[in-house]
């Protein structure tokens, strides 16, 4: 599983604006700051082709990586961000929702949890809706490479992944699976390149 071309086709603003060319995608989601974009340039080796701009507002828009000529990495608006109107929170909210459940070429939605931090309320939120829905979802625990903090809970990261299964159990039959990255030693990405390879292949 390698990446050997990756280009940005498209920035849309609903479903239906999406390509439509049936090609297999995966969605990246998560908290602003957990790490999304840093992944992204470190899932294709580049830095800053996940250009979009962190300012409410910029990213409230669905983006189309194409891998290979083969497969999409797609890019999805963060969520929580605090600075953010609640009105235009809600909206990112419809808005993505809309797309888990009618985007019919999606294969799993790559779920980015901090895992230097205790488990948040927002992305057990997600994480609840996703499995109450049935949206096949792949855990992506990011910055596993920070060490304990005491202001941040003083657990490691292992520890915290653990916790925050434990804590969406109830909602899944059985857990999504999961992967634990780092962006600063690329802990991970091969691990994520083979299971888009194998999502692929069912
Ligand atoms: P986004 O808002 O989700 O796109 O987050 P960014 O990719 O911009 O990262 C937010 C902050 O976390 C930046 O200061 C990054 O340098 C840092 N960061 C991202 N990934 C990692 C990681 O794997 N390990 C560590 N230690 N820091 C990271």
């Amino acid at each position: 599983a390698q990446v050997l071309k990756a280009e940005f086709v498209k920035s849309s603003v609903s479903t239906e604006d999406c390509p439509c060319d049936g090609l297999p995608e995966f969605a990246l989601v998560g908290r602003s700051n957990v790490g999304k974009s840093s992944l992204l340039n470190s899932l294709v080796r580049r830095k800053r082709l996940a250009l979009t701009s962190k300012k409410p507002g910029k990213t409230q828009c669905i983006n189309h990586f194409l891998v290979n000529d083969s497969w999409y990495l797609v890019d999805l608006p963060g969520y929580g961000y605090a600075a953010a109107p609640l009105e235009l929170r809600m909206n990112w909210d419809r808005f993505t929702k809309e797309y888990f459940l009618n985007r019919s070429t999606l294969v799993s939605v790559f779920l980015l949890v901090d895992a230097s931090l205790p488990a948040k309320k927002s992305d057990l939120e997600y994480a609840s809706w996703l499995g109450q829905n049935q949206i096949p979802m792949t855990l992506i625990f990011t910055k596993c490479d920070k060490r304990k903090k005491k202001k941040n809970g003083g657990k490691r990261p292992e520890e915290n992944v653990l916790d925050f299964q434990e804590l969406i159990r109830d909602f899944f039959k059985t857990l999504p699976p999961w992967i634990m990255t780092s962006s600063v030693t690329n802990q991970g990405r091969d691990e994520i390149l083979l299971h888009i390879a194998q999502l692929r292949n069912y």
